[in-house]
């Protein structure tokens, strides 16, 4: 399974392509808020592209929320790098729960 093309995220519909940074850049995925892209390293190992494309979108949010701002990128990338592996965890282990949070409406 690929990715999706577009993700929605509060008002915005990011566009997600593939990228390939130079080997010594060490960089597998990037969030340009401004141009609404998510760009990913479709090489990478499909568990890492979940991490990386949950990282991306993880900005995203923390942009769309005003905590990036607030926060200064720094911190920003600090909360984004903790909290992605616990939240893609939570969402693995957690099928039955996400299914009901997508139809509760
Ligand atoms: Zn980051």
């Amino acid at each position: 399974m690929n990715p999706p093309e577009h993700v929605q995220i509060g008002p915005h519909r990011y566009t997600l392509t593939t990228h390939v940074w130079p080997e010594d850049d060490h960089q597998v995925g990037e969030c340009d808020k401004h141009a609404l892209t998510i760009r990913y390293d479709d090489t990478q190992h499909r568990s890492q592209l979940a991490d990386t494309l949950l990282h991306e979108c993880l900005h995203a949010i923390t942009y769309a929320t005003g905590f990036s701002n607030e926060w200064g990128q720094e911190l920003d990338e600090a909360f984004v790098c903790r909290f992605t592996p616990t939240l893609l965890s939570f969402l693995r282990d957690n099928p039955d729960l996400i299914r009901f949070l997508q139809k509760a409406t």
